[in-house]
């Protein structure tokens, strides 16, 4: 037999099958990843399928030297995933099999972790004969045979608990036969703190909803549903119960023994999502994210891969989780950014988990207060089924949101950080004993250090970006490339001497408030406080525990977070997020506010909502007032087809990364003109309606150059043909300058 292997070496010359004969008395499937001769060197590989024969010369083909696994790490329907991620993303197989495991199993570098156990191996009576025979001194011999009478497994740890220094006993007993010694493994778990199980009994809107799930569910196990009964989205507003529909149908997926992938976005939000899983589900429930440690990371993948674990609830990687029988795929909060992977291939988790449904015979479900333009859109043609769940549980209102136009505040005099009106409703709060939380909406924004006379912005030496303040060092710090430094002085290009640190952060905003509210006990959430691996989970138990009165942070609260003692937020700076130079800056603005709003108001206490802003009148804000999410898709829908942008169009670009400007723009000038030469040549230039070769919006970083060609292509499968050769140019010169294509990026900088 051979097997037609790839080499697990990611360079294109590479990127074909060799064939490697199997020796004899190995039974070796696809998808097993094994040891094997490479030139002069021996390297891993991944067997893409089997054949009787060969066409490399019997005498020049070599053997496979062993398999790495006992078992095929790649299941089949994931070999063909990553071949269509492939072809989808150009890239080399190689680099589509590494989603599928697990980064430290490549090279052998983590390990199934073991302890030695110990159980008696003798029949009760034969135990108790054995024992009668112990002489009446042997006393710690007698206190372990009784602790082992049990006949049940022990580690070797609890034993040295009952008897000092066991070894030589053990080896005594062993050599009489009557107790087994072995390596057991031992699963390095991550901490989880469950929350109640307890099932609720359905909503009616909740049960309708579940209702279509399941029998959707139901027609996946017999004939295949219509390619439009496949794939759903739940519009469901904050507060509806979105996650118990989600128990339900892995609950349902479980009974008829399936499995599902519960997708959510950040680690906010995995932890409490985490809890209440574990909390229903045990020990059938994984848990797959990036702040697992390498370990962790394999031992929950084992287990899912040998089917202990059948629930997977992770972020976006997990989308590639080996689960066999897949009843569906949960997208949770799917509108956010995060399920698009940031580095290469580029692919949006949304979009695989659909392939995967679609090739695995399971249903997908996208859920969100504030679904995404696109998903929403393509439920309105028909693509997608819509579910809505209109109403929060038990008829709780929404919470009552105000605006407070910070303009008329600076005019009044005021020049708080706060208004008039939060300030007002903070003290109420403060007063009756209930919790707040003060949200800094910090998306695409840092407190940078400006001159108030000529203007001039502190900006990194490396980077054309501005550096940003940390109040904890007292130093500026470039969040591209790490470069710190102390703050100016006096400004370097007009010598004057009030430049000091404008705009907010979250240590601002507890300051004033401790200012405010002497003696007022806050949590502070944002990237500096929340490094060490349980901290989020630490600061939310906390705040659930009521250590705290005001939580403050930065997008990582807006989301998901249920606590039922809130009853005010106030988002400080509502509107920054408008200014991103992104066509998407309107959509994120109202996700954002519409999510940190749903966080009052959740239990008996009935919430407020203070946004503050100087842009009152921007329909983003306004809808956002009267959480009209319809409102909201209508007037952004309206502009996009009027401006031409996604969904009704695709935007590419060029990004072009080399060590001078010039460099970079003369490559992004060529590949402009060679993209037009193309769209010519092919007779479909009408479906590019736009292109222009420039700087990147953040020119350089880290001294690398960096320029663009952005491109706008009409919907069309003239267009995919074109992207999917464009994507092709891709390439990386010795000379250090590399060009990538994205086809929609999650992100335009
Ligand atoms: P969403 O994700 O839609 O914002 P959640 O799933 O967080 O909403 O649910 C909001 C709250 O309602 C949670 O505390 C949840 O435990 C509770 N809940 C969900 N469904 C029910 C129900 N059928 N009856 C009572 N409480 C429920
Ligand atoms: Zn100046
Ligand atoms: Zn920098």
């Amino acid at each position: 037999m051979y097997a037609r292997v790839i080499v697990d070496i990611n360079a294109s010359a590479l990127d074909k099958v060799f064939d490697y004969r199997i020796p004899d008395g190995m039974e070796l499937t696809a998808g097993w990843r094994v040891k094997i001769p490479f030139g002069q060197r021996t390297t891993e590989g991944y067997i893409l399928s089997l054949s009787e024969t060969s066409s490399v010369e019997p005498g020049k083909i070599r053997d496979i030297i062993e398999p790495l696994e006992d078992y095929p790490a790649i299941l089949p329907h994931l070999l063909k995933l990553a071949e269509e991620i492939c072809e989808c993303f150009h890239c080399t197989m190689s680099t589509a099999l590494r989603l599928m495991i697990p980064a430290q199993m490549r090279g052998n570098k983590v390990h199934v972790k073991t302890e030695t156990a110990v159980r008696c191996a003798l029949q009760k009576e034969e135990l108790i004969r054995y024992q009668e025979n112990v002489g009446k001194r042997a006393v710690r011999k007698k206190i372990l045979l009784s602790y082992l009478s049990d006949r049940e497994e022990h580690s070797l740890k609890d034993i040295r608990a009952v008897v000092h220094d066991p070894k030589p006993l053990l080896d005594e007993l062993q050599k009489d036969g009557v107790i087994d010694v072995y390596q057991r493994e031992l699963k390095r778990a991550p901490l989880i703190y469950p929350l109640s199980g307890n099932e609720h009994t359905l909503s009616e809107e909740q049960e309708e909803v579940l209702g279509e799930l399941l029998f959707a569910l139901q027609s996946c196990s017999g004939q295949k549903p219509g390619p439009n009964r496949r794939c759903f989205i739940l519009h469901g507003v904050t507060g509806s119960g979105k996650t118990e529909v989600y128990m339900r149908l892995a609950q349902a997926c479980l009974e008829q023994g399936k499995s599902v992938i519960v997708l959510v976005p950040e680690i906010a939000l995995t932890a409490q999502m985490v809890s209440w899983f574990e909390g229903r589900f045990g020990s059938l429930a994984a848990v797959l994210h990036s702040r697992l440690t390498a370990g962790e990371r394999f031992d929950e993948w084992r287990r899912i891969r040998r089917g202990e674990a059948r629930v997977v609830i992770g972020a976006r990687s997990a989308v590639f989780a080996p689960v066999e029988h897949l009843g569906a795929v949960i997208v949770d909060e799917e509108h956010e950014p995060s399920f698009f992977s940031e580095s290469f291939p580029q692919y949006d988790a949304r979009e695989i988990a659909l392939s995967r449904a679609k090739n695995e015979n399971a249903i997908l479900l996208l859920g969100s207060a504030t679904p995404s333009i696109y998903s929403f859109a393509m439920a309105r043609k028909g693509e997608y089924v819509l579910l809505e769940m209109p109403h929060r549980i038990n008829g709780k209102p929404l919470p009552e949101v105000h605006i407070a136009d910070m303009r008329r505040e600076l005019s009044m005099g005021n020049r708080s950080i706060f208004s008039v009106v939060l300030q007002e409703q903070l003290r109420k709060t403060l007063q009756a004993g209930q919790q707040a939380i003060l949200f800094l909406n910090r998306r695409g924004y840092a407190a940078s250090v400006t001159c108030r006379s000529c203007g001039t912005t502190i900006k990194c030496p490396h980077c054309d970006v501005s550096m940003a303040y940390h109040k904890s060092d007292g130093l500026l710090h470039c969040h591209y490339c790490g470069t710190e430094m102390p703050p100016p002085v006096r400004c370097p290009n007009c010598g004057s001497s009030s430049i000091r640190s404008v705009g907010i952060g979250t240590q601002r905003v507890e300051e004033e408030l401790r200012r405010l509210f002497p003696g007022v006990k806050t949590l502070r959430m944002d990237s500096d406080t929340t490094r060490s691996q349980n901290a989020h989970q630490e600061m939310i138990n906390a705040f659930r525990a009521r250590e705290a009165q005001v939580l403050i942070g930065t997008q990582m609260i807006a989301k998901g977070l249920d606590f039922p003692q809130v009853s005010l937020v106030g988002a400080i700076l509502a509107d920054l997020s408008l200014n991103m130079p992104d066509y998407r800056a309107a959509e994120r603005t109202f996700q954002l506010l519409v999510q940190v709003a749903g966080r009052a108001g959740r239990a008996e206490v009935p919430g407020k909502v203070i946004i503050q802003t100087y842009q009152p009148d921007h329909y983003a804000v306004a809808s956002s007032v009267t959480q009209d999410y319809r409102q909201f898709f209508e007037n952004e829908f309206s502009r996009r087809r009027s401006q031409l942008y996604p969904p009704f169009t695709v935007i590419a670009r060029f990004l072009v990364e080399a060590k001078d400007g010039m460099t970079a723009k003369e490559e992004a000038n060529k590949l402009a003109e060679q993209t037009k030469a193309y769209f010519n040549e092919k007779k479909i230039a009408k479906r590019l309606l736009f292109i222009r070769s420039d700087e990147a919006p953040i020119s350089y970083i880290d001294n690398r150059f960096r320029a663009q060609v952005l491109m706008k292509l009409l919907k069309h499968p003239d267009s995919d043909r074109a992207l999917a050769d464009l994507s092709a140019w891709c390439s990386q010169n010795d000379g250090g300058t590399t060009v990538s294509f994205e086809i929609n990026p999650a992100s335009l900088a």
